[in-house]
């Protein structure tokens, strides 16, 4: 229409009300104030009395705030009815996530579908090392159709002309996708992502405290721990396994002096298979600054070698006496953390202690002040010094909360580690699938020289249970 006005086609705008013409006061005004009549062209609005040739619109300025306060009313009348609705039991917008349907009788409850086993799948993979792209590869060689195409074809469309073209062919973005929602753990996630406002169509993530999250809504795919550990592996860029099949620790060893990734390098050697060292050494060696002053320089075989026995080690002591080895590790992570965590919960006693002291002294200062018996002044500078001792305190409050959780995990931890280790018995090999299933993470130190030998640490960090190693 517009362009229509600019060649002069257009003489005479017609609507029904003005707020048809626009929901936005500076853009209708832009048009009934300046765009219209300088193309000459007469503009009525008919329930609202406006016609631009009676030079009458004064009172248009008036209305089109009034819209658009009113479009802003709505907007935000619909997101907090969403948001009670999702608190009351659910909420799903739109089509059903992948591996799910929506149930029967309630379009806001989620029951599996075939694809369940297809995600369960995917998760399975990933939780082995896997890639997205291996995973996509992997679907593919299965025959199992993407989500769009299977869903036109379950509508029907299987012929339209927007149907994929290659419908086995899944991309590491889709795969990304599902395993990167949180739907598949049981929880439901609502409102995710919202409009920015009522005047664009584009949306944004919610933040994390905002969303409306039910646990426990539907049937998981996976559990939490899993779901938690695929995240960490998506977070970082993998090699794809299939270049180099020996380097069964891809993506798990760090420097233990610049926490860099080692490199994984294949060897020509016939004794040696493959080496790690760290990048930040290899490139900046020759720099003075240089964080990293040795190679950290390891073999696929050394590592292998220190692995695999202190995985026997664990799997000896959990197959010996599975309640004993709990409780050793119970220990070994008291000695650390519980201290820690216990002097954080006394903590947080005192904190809140003397946040209500605060709390009190600040209500009587402003009695006493309302009286007439502190100055203004002396109030003010008083009250300020308190309110920033409140803020740190509250500061701190939330530190001390975040530690004594992590212990807490912690502690669940350790039954689903002796769980996890119980089924490797008898292992006398490590593969990729069994390192990445056990193993968060292996910190490779410096070479040191003592008396003519040399030794090396490593500490490994085990899946639930971090460091459990008693010599180091
Ligand atoms: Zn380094």
């Amino acid at each position: 229409m517009i362009q229509d006005i600019e060649i002069g086609k257009i003489g005479t705008v017609i609507v029904k009300d003005l707020s048809r013409l626009g929901r936005e006061y500076l853009q209708t005004g832009y048009y009934t104030e300046i765009f219209f009549p300088q193309n000459d062209v007469r503009f009525i609005a008919v329930n609202d009395g406006v016609d631009s040739d009676n030079g009458d619109n004064e009172f248009a300025p008036f209305k089109n705030i009034i819209n658009e306060w009113y479009a802003k009313d709505c907007s935000r009348k619909i997101k907090t009815a969403l948001h009670t609705k999702a608190r009351n039991g659910g909420l799903i917008m739109g089509k059903a996530p992948f591996g799910y349907d929506k149930a029967e009788g309630n379009v806001h409850r989620l029951v599996p579908n075939e694809n369940a086993e297809v995600v369960k799948l995917m998760f399975q993979l990933a939780l082995e090392g896997m890639s997205c792209h291996l995973i996509g590869k992997e679907l593919e060689r299965r025959k199992i159709m993407i989500p769009k195409a299977q869903y036109m074809t379950s509508q029907g469309l299987q012929d339209a002309p927007n149907f994929p073209k290659h419908k086995y062919v899944w991309g590491r973005r889709s795969v990304h996708k599902i395993l990167s929602n949180p739907v598949y753990t049981g929880d439901m996630v609502c409102l995710r992502r919202i409009r920015k406002n009522f005047k664009t169509k584009q949306s944004v993530e919610v933040p994390k405290e905002e969303q409306v999250i039910i646990p426990n809504a539907h049937e998981a795919f996976v559990s939490h721990a899993d779901f938690e550990m695929v995240q960490k592996r998506l977070e970082t860029k993998q090699r794809d396994y299939h270049l180099n099949p020996d380097n069964i620790f891809r993506g798990l060893v760090f420097c233990s002096d610049c926490n860099c990734r080692l490199a994984y390098q294949r060897s020509t050697s016939k004794t040696i298979k493959g080496t790690y060292r760290c990048p930040a050494h290899i490139r900046y060696r020759s720099s003075e600054n240089s964080t990293c002053k040795t190679s950290h320089y390891i073999t696929l075989e050394q590592l292998t070698k220190t692995l695999l026995s202190d995985v026997q080690m664990n799997v000896r002591l959990a197959a010996e006496d599975r309640e004993k080895y709990a409780e050793h590790l119970r220990k070994l992570s008291e000695s650390g953390k519980n201290s820690e965590a216990a002097l954080c919960k006394q903590k947080s006693e005192k904190a809140n202690k003397r946040l209500y002291e605060i709390d009190a002294i600040l209500q009587k200062m402003y009695e006493d002040r309302v009286f007439g018996v502190i100055s203004d002044e002396r109030y003010i500078a008083m009250s300020k010094k308190l309110e920033a001792e409140q803020a740190e305190l509250k500061n701190q409050l939330s530190e001390y909360a975040a530690i004594v959780e992590e212990y807490e995990k912690k502690a669940k931890g350790i039954d689903d580690f002796v769980e996890l280790i119980s089924q490797y018995e008898n292992i006398t090999e490590l593969d990729h699938e069994i390192v990445h299933m056990l193993i968060d993470k292996i910190v490779v130190f410096g070479r040191e020289k003592s008396n003519k030998e040399t030794i090396q640490r490593v500490e490994i960090y085990y899946r639930f249970v971090g460091n459990i190693s008693t010599n180091s």
